[in-house]
């Protein structure tokens, strides 16, 4: 873990791709961050620009990549409903033709690749919590499709590489992330309420509010991506990365409140379609395997990323 690598991630410029960029370099490796910046920006790697161990180029997935690497952090997609929706053809372009690309890249340079998957490989589950033999029960034609299939296409092929081709493969199931850099028109829940919150604008639960999710910290989630990365070779995942503490959709906005002192009020909106009822994560493999939890409370990741959003607005 130690060694200096060269070392790949796409969607390098995202909320989740930035954090990990940081913490790469910072550990002294070497960062090539490949980003066509459809829902990143250079502002999340503008400070790391002058580094001399990292480096920026504007390239989309979908296409041919030559360069070479150790390792490959797969993190381009866009990944809140309101992005992944704007273009679905892409969306699904991206997951499949980016994963074709970045696997032939792994096949010639013999790297280590990862793939963030996701939770929504699940769909809308029957099992609760979640648990990594569960195949999932997704809609393969309705509006999240587009991600949800393109998302478990992406795995079949991580996998058909790893048997046809022998490739050294990490799949992480991602489950909800949050914290700075989060896109604030992105219309995830957390961004959406802090943001709402701090405007004194109306927070807008969809549906009831009973529904669930398990909200992870950024930094615990790239802790848990990096040591999947430097895992023993035979652990390829795939394996669940989240904080399984689950909150109803309206305790979330109810904590928002109290932590900011809005003066907002809820409304309740029409819930989306296909809208997971109930999401989290089982890490029983994950504390195995990687010796891995997570250990931020929702109460001091909602501070510190309501800080940031404070200074983003005030910008
Ligand atoms: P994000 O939108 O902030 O980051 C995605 C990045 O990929 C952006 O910088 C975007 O510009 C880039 N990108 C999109 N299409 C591209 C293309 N064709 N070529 C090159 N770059 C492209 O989202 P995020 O939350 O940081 O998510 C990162 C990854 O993690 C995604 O693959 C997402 O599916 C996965 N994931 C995230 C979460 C979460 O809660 N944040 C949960 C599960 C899975
Ligand atoms: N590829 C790439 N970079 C590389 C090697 C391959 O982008 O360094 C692309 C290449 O364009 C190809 C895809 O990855 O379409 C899959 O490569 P693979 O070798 O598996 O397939 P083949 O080239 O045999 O179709
Ligand atoms: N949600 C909500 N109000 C919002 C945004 C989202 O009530 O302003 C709900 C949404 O319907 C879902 C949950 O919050 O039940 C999480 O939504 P998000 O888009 O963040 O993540 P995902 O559904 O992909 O887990």
């Amino acid at each position: 873990m130690h060694l200096k690598n060269r070392i790949l991630v796409t969607g390098g410029c995202g909320f989740l791709g930035s954090h990990i960029c940081d913490e790469l370099v910072n550990q002294g490796h070497e960062v090539l961050c490949v980003d066509n910046c459809f829902t990143g920006t250079k502002r999340h790697v503008r400070h790391l620009l002058e580094h001399p161990n990292f480096e920026f180029m504007r390239h989309d997935v979908t296409f041919p990549l030559y360069i070479e690497a150790d390792q490959i952090y797969n993190m381009a997609c866009p990944a809140s409903p309101i992005h992944y929706q704007y273009d679905p053809v892409q969306t699904t372009k991206t997951s499949v033709h980016g994963a074709i690309n970045m696997l032939g890249l792994a096949k010639r340079t013999r790297a280590t690749i990862l793939q963030a998957s996701t939770s929504e490989v699940y769909g809308d589950p029957e099992i609760h919590p979640q648990v990594e033999s569960y195949w999932g029960r997704v809609n393969p034609i309705g509006p999240r499709a587009c991600y949800d299939e393109g998302k478990r296409c992406a795995e079949t092929l991580f996998f058909d590489y790893h048997r046809q081709h022998h490739l050294k493969i990490k799949v992480a199931r991602i489950f909800n992330t949050y914290g700075p850099r989060m896109h604030p028109n992105d219309g995830r829940v957390v961004s959406n309420f802090i943001v709402q919150a701090l405007k004194n604008q109306p927070i807008t639960i969809y549906g009831d509010g009973s529904q669930t999710r398990s909200f992870c910290y950024v930094d615990d989630l790239v802790e848990g991506l990096i040591l999947l990365m430097n895992s023993k070779e035979e652990v390829t995942g795939p394996i669940n990365l989240g904080n399984p503490t689950e909150f109803t959709i309206l305790e979330l906005a109810q904590r928002i409140i109290d932590i900011t002192g809005s003066r907002t009020q809820i409304v309740n909106k029409p819930l989306p379609q296909d809208d997971p009822k109930q999401r989290k994560p089982d890490i029983n493999l994950a504390q195995k395997e990687l010796n891995w939890t997570p250990h931020m409370s929702l109460a001091e990741g909602l501070k510190k990323t309501i800080a940031y959003f404070e200074r983003l607005i005030s910008e």
